[in-house]
C-alpha cells in the first residue's frame, strides 16, 4: 500500500493527543493544532503521516497530517472518523472548488481566478490559481507537499490545464521544511505574459516573476465595484501594481485620466501594457515613486484628484506591529484626504490579517477627525467570491477595501 495515496486503517495511525481544555477550537473544525495544544504524540509519526488527533479524554476530534518541523503540528482535514485522507479524499476537495469557481466565478469575462483557497476550501496549504489555460500552484505545507503529485495529477484531471507551474512563497521552505524545487511540474511552460480576462477587461500576468502569484485577483470586484465612480475623474490610482483599479477606473469607469503610481518599474512596465491592452493608454500615466513621497509632493503643489486608490502592501506579519501599521495607515490616509476634492471618492485598502475591520474603520474615524473632512463609507468591501472564508478559520479574512466618499 502506497501510505501516501492511500490511508492506512484508524487503529493504525499514530495519534496526536491535545491538552486539557485545548480540544474546543478543533471540535468547531479550527484546521490549524500548534504546538502549544499538543499534549502528547504516540505512534511515532514522520513529518507528512497522517494522525488522529483525539481530546485528552481519548475522544476522536479530527484527522490530520502531521509536521514535527512546523509550529503548526498537526493541519486537519477530516472531523469525520471513517473518512481517510487518502485520494478520494483529495479527489473530492479539488472537486468541490473548482465547482465552485465553474458556477459562479469564470465566464468568458473573466478567465483567471483562484480556483482553491487553502483552509476555505477545505485544502490547507493548497493554493491554486487559474491563469487562463495555466494553473499556478503554492504549497504551504509539507505533507501536501508529499502529496504534490497526487494533487497535480487531479487538477490535470479536472481543469485539463495547459501547464502546471509551481511557485513558492518567501519563507515557507523555513517555516515547514519544505525541499521544493519551484518551475515547471505538468504540461508547457507559460509565457512570461500570459494574458487574462478580467471584468472583460484585458492584463498580462507573469507567473513566474510577478509579485504575489502574478496578479491581485482578490481585488477583481472592488475593481469594478470602483468603476461606477469614476465616470469623468481624475483618478490617483496609488500602489497600483499592474494598473487593476486605474485600467478599471479609465476602460469601464469612464475617467477622464489616471496616474498610476508604484515603486516597482516591472509593475509599472506591466501597468502601461495592460492600458495599451485595453485602449486606455492615452488616459494613463504612469509614475515610479514612493506612494507617501509622490503624496506629499502633490499636497504641497495643491493638486486634487477627484478619485484616489490606496491599496499599499500588507503594512504588518505580526499582531504586534499592529498599531506601527495602523499609524501608517493613518498617515497614508491622512494625506490622501489632502489631496482629494470635496466630494471626491476614496477607496482605502487593507490586507494586513492582523489588523481587524474594525480597526481600520477606527483608523479612517481619527483620519475624518484630524482632516476636518465628513468620510461616508459608500461600500464596505472583502474578497472575490474566489477567496472564500471559512467560518471556522477566520485568520484567512485579511482584504479590507472601503469606498467612501470625502466631503
Ligand atoms: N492595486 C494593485 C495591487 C497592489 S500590491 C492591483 O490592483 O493589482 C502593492 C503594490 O505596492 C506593489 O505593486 C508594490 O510594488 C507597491 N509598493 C510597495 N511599497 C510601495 C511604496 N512605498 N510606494 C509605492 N508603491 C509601493
Amino acid at each position: 500500500m502506497d501510505p501516501i495515496s492511500d490511508s492506512p486503517p484508524v487503529k493504525s495511525l499514530p495519534t496526536v493527543a491535545l491538552k486539557k481544555k485545548r480540544a474546543m477550537p478543533f471540535f468547531n473544525q479550527h484546521p490549524w493544532v500548534f504546538t502549544g495544544a499538543v499534549l502528547s504524540v504516540s505512534g511515532n509519526p514522520e513529518p507528512g503521516d497522517e494522525v488522529i488527533v483525539r481530546d485528552d479524554s481519548g475522544k476522536f476530534v479530527a484527522r490530520g497530517l502531521f509536521n514535527s518541523n512546523s509550529n503548526i503540528r498537526v493541519r486537519l482535514y477530516s472531523w469525520d472518523e471513517n473518512t481517510a485522507l487518502d485520494r478520494a479524499f483529495w479527489d473530492q476537495q479539488i472537486k468541490d472548488a473548482v465547482a465552485l469557481r465553474v458556477d459562479y466565478v469564470q465566464n468568458e469575462s473573466t478567465t483567471a481566478c483562484r480556483l482553491i483557497n487553502s483552509e476555505a476550501d477545505g485544502l490547507s496549504g493548497l493554493t491554486v490559481d487559474r491563469y487562463g489555460d495555466w494553473l499556478l500552484v503554492q504549497l504551504t505545507s509539507l505533507a501536501l507537499a508529499e502529496r504534490k503529485e497526487i494533487l497535480f495529477d487531479l487538477l490535470v484531471e479536472h481543469c485539463s490545464p495547459r501547464g502546471i507551474w509551481l511557485r513558492t512563497e518567501k519563507g515557507i521552505r523555513q517555516l515547514e521544511g519544505l525541499e521544493i524545487q519551484d518551475g515547471l511540474v505538468r504540461g508547457e511552460e507559460p509565457d512570461r505574459s500570459i494574458s487574462i480576462r478580467e471584468n472583460g477587461l484585458t492584463f498580462v500576468v507573469d507567473v513566474a516573476e510577478g509579485q504575489k502569484t502574478g496578479f491581485f485577483l482578490d481585488q477583481r470586484d472592488n475593481r469594478r465595484a470602483l468603476a461606477q465612480y469614476t465616470a469623468g475623474h481624475r483618478v490617483l490610482d496609488l500602489f497600483s501594481y499592474s494598473g487593476g483599479f486605474g485600467i478599471t477606473a479609465a476602460a469601464l469607469g469612464d475617467a477622464a485620466s489616471v496616474i498610476c503610481v508604484d515603486s516597482s518599474q516591472p509593475a509599472l512596465d506591466s501597468a502601461q501594457q495592460n492600458a495599451e491592452a485595453n485602449g486606455v493608454s492615452e488616459k494613463i500615466e504612469c509614475i515610479k515613486s514612493d506612494a507617501f513621497k509622490y503624496l506629499e509632493t502633490a499636497r504641497d503643489e495643491s493638486a486634487q484628484f477627484d478619485t484616489i486608490i490606496l491599496d499599499p502592501p500588507k503594512m504588518t506579519r505580526t499582531q504586534s506591529g499592529a498599531k506601527t501599521a495602523l499609524r501608517a495607515y493613518h498617515s497614508l490616509n491622512d494625506l490622501a484626504v489632502s489631496v482629494l476634492r470635496p466630494g471626491g471618492i476614496l477607496v482605502t485598502c487593507c490586507c494586513s490579517g492582523h489588523i481587524s475591520p474594525d480597526d481600520f474603520n477606527r483608523m479612517l474615524s481619527g483620519v475624518a477627525t484630524a482632516s476636518g473632512r465628513r468620510i461616508q463609507i459608500l461600500e464596505s468591501r472583502g474578497h472575490a467570491a474566489d477567496h472564500p472564508v471559512s467560518p471556522n478559520c477566520p485568520e484567512n479574512a485579511y482584504l479590507k477595501c472601503l469606498i467612501c466618499r470625502v466631503l
